[in-house]
């Protein structure tokens, strides 16, 4: 897959969706996306945080996965309710932009990993 816009995204998802039968209903979604948040904590957990693997777990190299199921169910879940995530998404850093221009200005616990 190439890189793609966010709206490229959603409109593949939701061919692709289509092609499988059509939507789970949002509460359903919203339950999948809830599971698939939860398999991310465990392996962040597992990696980062303070548990051990147990045997047959997936490793660290499953996390980029377990982060493309989350986008995959959000996505499925924007296009059932109608959401344009790039509008979303301009809006949000907008607000967040204006509200937090200071916010962290002198915080000395930031400093970790970025993009
Ligand atoms: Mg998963």
């Amino acid at each position: 897959m190439s890189d793609m816009t966010l709206r490229a995204w959603q409109d593949e998802v939701d061919d692709w969706i289509g092609r499988m039968g059509g939507y789970f209903s949002p509460l359903s979604q919203l339950a999948q996306l809830t599971e698939e948040v939860g398999e991310l904590a465990r392996l962040i957990n597992r990696v980062h945080g303070d548990q051990s693997f147990k045997k047959g777990e997936k490793d660290e190299a499953a996390i980029p996965d377990e982060m493309a199921d989350i986008l995959f169910t959000l996505t499925c879940l924007a296009n059932s309710l109608k959401v344009d995530l790039t509008d979303a998404a301009k809006a949000n850093m907008a607000k967040k932009t204006q509200r937090d221009a200071a916010r962290h200005a002198g915080n000395s616990k930031l400093g970790g990993a970025s993009a």
